[in-house]
């Protein structure tokens, strides 16, 4: 059997990148394997200057959405990461494991390092890919359904799972990181050489992201006014003509068809080709509002989801982080 995990971080609304990247293939087919793990990731939203009442109201929301998108709680494990102790225990073993240089080449500190020199760059920001990989090797996850932004991350957790089995004995299963075969990296509407990102959004007043949550007006006035590249025919070209690239990622993506360059043959213009995708869009998420709006006036039953999911999480992560404490020397409780 496989096992899965992915996660999302309470950073911000969850975006059309983070839904066609992971969220979309979780619901469609990882949920489907054995014992799939999806998690809000809170302890990663502390990496960043953070508001603490955010953060709390946007872990319950992503909870929520990650439910109306249809994860089933009977079929997989839906669960907090800071509900489950187990993710910081294993963290220090991985910070014990990695080094300080593997950990500075990591493309995700630089960009978010660059944003956060303001306000201080805190060393959780650093060391999030240690708690990162702790996240997935706690589960012995065999695959990892991730957007290609995550895939560098996903990559050291693999290091660090050979080197800590070379050192200490096998513990850990190597895992790998998979991304979906369109729309693996969603670009800004308004700047699309740079990643939607729920961050990102307060960049441009969130013009160029779309969130789970817009209304279907918002999703069109957002599409309608995407930025497009110079030249009025459409092709594809995600290197010389970004923004037209990346409209044609998300209409494929939207229909479930791997074909973007195909695509464009059908386009003579622009237009077509934003109307059609507005409406595409607007109908993919149509349904994951709806339920969002019905399960959000009953947070009881989330709460009772994350509950229930936190437990089984712990269970089965627990004797393996116990493992990996005894294998580097640690005295085991008498
Ligand atoms: P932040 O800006 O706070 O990092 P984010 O939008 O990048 O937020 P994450 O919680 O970091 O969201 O990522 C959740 C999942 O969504 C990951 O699997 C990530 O690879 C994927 N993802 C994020 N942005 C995109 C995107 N633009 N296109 C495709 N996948 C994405
Ligand atoms: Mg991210």
């Amino acid at each position: 059997a496989t096992r899965v995990f992915s996660g999302v971080q309470p950073t911000g609304h969850l975006t059309l990148g983070n839904y066609l990247g992971a969220v979309r293939r979780w619901v469609d087919e990882e949920q489907y394997r054995a014992n799939a793990l999806f998690c809000v990731v809170d302890l990663h939203a502390l990496t960043v200057e953070h508001d603490p009442a955010r953060v709390r109201r946007l872990s319950r929301q992503a909870a929520t959405l990650l439910l109306a998108a249809g994860l089933d709680p009977e079929r997989c494990t839906v669960f907090v990461q800071s509900h489950v102790d187990e993710h910081v225990r294993l963290s220090y073993l991985m910070e014990c494991t990695a080094g300080v240089g593997e950990m500075r080449r990591m493309v995700q500190f630089k960009e978010k390092a660059a944003r956060e020199e303001a306000a201080g760059v805190r060393l959780s920001l650093l060391t999030y890919p240690a708690l990162m990989a702790a996240d997935i090797l706690a589960y012995g996850t065999d695959e990892v359904p991730v957007g290609e932004d995550q895939a560098q991350h996903v990559e050291l957790t693999r290091d660090l799972a050979v080197r800590f089995n070379r050192r200490y004995g096998r513990v850990f299963v190597v895992p790998r990181a998979s991304v979906p075969p369109v729309a693996a990296r969603v670009m800004d509407l308004q700047d699309p050489r740079s990643k939607m990102g729920k961050t990102a959004a307060l960049r441009n007043g969130g013009a160029g992201v779309v969130h789970l949550l817009d209304e279907p007006d918002a999703v069109r006035r957002k599409v309608m006014r995407a930025v497009t590249d110079g030249g009025t025919d459409v092709v594809y070209d995600r290197d010389e003509r970004p923004g037209v690239a990346n409209l044609l990622d998300v209409l494929a993506a939207c229909r479930g068809d791997g074909d973007p360059a195909g695509l464009a043959e059908a386009y003579g213009s622009y237009g077509a080709l934003k109307r059609d995708t507005a409406e595409a869009v607007v109908e993919l998420l149509r349904p994951v509002r709806e339920r969002h709006a019905e399960l959000a006036a009953d947070p009881g039953y989330v709460d009772g989801v994350l509950r229930a999911g936190a437990e089984r999480a712990r269970g089965m992560a627990r004797p393996r982080v116990d493992a990996a404490y005894e294998a580097v020397g640690l005295l085991p409780v008498g």
